[in-house]
């Protein structure tokens, strides 16, 4: 005996796709704290939510969808009031979801590592409340989103740049940044939304983008490339190669704000500039525009660094998942990963990882 506190099921995040798992694994009647249990390191509900800038209203994120079981609770993103920040909503229905379904969500607990010493898998957590501790389990569910792990391109002279540096991460509001000179960097919906809220606060703005931005103007375009671009994301996983960027499948779905900010002129990227100086960036052709921030846009990765100890990592760069299970080690899932992750994406694989846990319970 490990003197650990021991439990079948560990699932990793509580954001969508842990609590997905959770709901499903409660109406197979397992009992949270007891068969299960989930960490999470957030202080507070909503996963990645929580901490996404106060600009971003419910109505001008991608679809937000509802939990299963969520109208239960007579709760729906659909008909919340799109014009409040999408953090605090998303966190307040999740507080009612994780109360009304008993999930006891263990928080702040942030997972360190997970080692093998089979049969067991052991989770070590680390805790200002419960400070650190083990616990032993048969399986795990890794729930933990990319948040966590922002990823910036690199380019020459990044690293002397004079100005203010800051990833979608850590953006907090565009009026840190009135009266200057902003080059906005990415290729997706975060970026778009960040030039709209920068338009009329900055004094000059440039968008760049690695690849052209593919404005997709019909519904049923974006449903054909979302189809593609969740097929590309699957192939990815099961072959254990790093994952392609989503919005490379998709293109940006052209509403109303974004049509008309790119008739304002406003959304018009330019290619990646070739590098970086103290004081702005210099363009391939060996022109120059000043810049005070720049502000990377440009993506993330899944958080993976506490999976470390199991060497799951592929030589193809990145680790092999089919349906929610590891391809390499039988008693790890893995939920809202490569074409899970997006809100719905997350609850589909939470029923399909349940049922898998609970035929190897
Ligand atoms: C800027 C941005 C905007 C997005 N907008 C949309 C949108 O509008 N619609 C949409 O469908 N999707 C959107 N997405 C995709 C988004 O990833 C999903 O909506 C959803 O948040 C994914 O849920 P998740 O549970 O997989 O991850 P998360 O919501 O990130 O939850 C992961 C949880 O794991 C916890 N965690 C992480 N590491 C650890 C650890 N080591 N120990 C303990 N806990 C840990 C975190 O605290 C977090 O609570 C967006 C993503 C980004 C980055």
């Amino acid at each position: 005996m490990s003197g650990n506190v021991s439990v079948p099921i560990v699932i990793i995040g509580a954001g969508q796709a842990g609590l997905s798992v959770a709901y499903y694994l409660r109406r197979f009647d397992l009992v949270a704290g007891r068969d299960f249990i989930i960490f999470d390191r957030g202080p507070d509900t909503g996963g990645a939510w929580q901490h996404r800038w106060q600009a971003l209203q419910l109505g001008s994120a991608h679809r937000v969808n509802d939990l299963p079981g969520m109208k239960e609770l007579g709760l729906s993103f659909d008909t919340a009031d799109r014009n409040l920040p999408a953090r605090d909503v998303v966190a307040d229905y999740y507080r009612e979801y994780e109360q009304h379904f008993e999930l006891k969500v263990v928080r702040p607990v942030t997972v360190t590592s997970v080692l093998s010493t089979p049969p067991h898998l052991v989770v070590e957590t680390s805790s200002a409340i419960f400070g650190d501790q083990k616990t032993d389990a048969d399986l795990i569910v890794n729930a933990t989103g990319t948040w966590g792990a922002p990823f910036v391109p690199h380019y020459p002279g990044a690293g002397t740049f004079a100005g203010t540096q800051v990833h979608t991460a850590n953006y907090v509001s565009s009026e840190a940044f009135a009266g200057q000179r902003v080059v906005v960097v990415g290729g997706g919906t975060s970026a778009i939304g960040f030039l709209l809220e920068l338009e009329g606060v900055a004094s000059t703005l440039t968008w760049v983008s690695r690849r052209p931005i593919d404005f997709s103007h019909t519904d049923e375009l974006a449903e054909v490339t979302a189809v593609a671009a969740v097929m590309k994301q699957d192939r990815a996983a099961r072959a254990g190669r790093a994952l392609p960027s989503i919005v490379s499948g998709t293109g940006v779905p052209v509403t109303r704000r974004i049509a008309a900010g790119i008739d304002r002129g406003i959304l018009v990227a330019r290619p990646m500039f070739a590098s970086i100086e103290p004081t702005g960036v210099r363009w391939s052709d060996g022109t120059f525009t000043g810049a005070d921030v720049i502000v990377w846009a440009s993506g993330f990765r899944p958080e993976l660094r506490h999976l470390g100890p199991l060497k799951l990592r592929e030589k193809a760069g990145g680790v092999s998942v089919g349906s929610g299970a590891s391809g390499t080690d039988s008693r790890v899932f893995f939920a809202g990963y490569g074409p899970q992750a997006s809100t719905i994406g997350a609850n589909r694989a939470g029923r399909s990882i349940a049922r898998q846990l609970m035929a190897k319970l």
